[in-house]
């Protein structure tokens, strides 16, 4: 899930499956719900 962090007094929302972070929390939703550092490499 979205975690939320504040740093230098400005919010910030972070994906919690690869750390990367954004002012718009909805942005942050959006791209955990398609981020997939959660899942381990893979082999095809
Ligand atoms: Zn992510």
């Amino acid at each position: 899930m979205v975690t939320e962090t504040t740093k230098d007094g400005v919010t910030w929302y972070v994906c919690e499956k690869c750390g990367m972070m954004f002012d718009d929390p909805e942005d942050a939703r959006q791209h955990e719900a398609n981020c997939d550092a959660e899942d381990p490499t893979y082999l095809q």
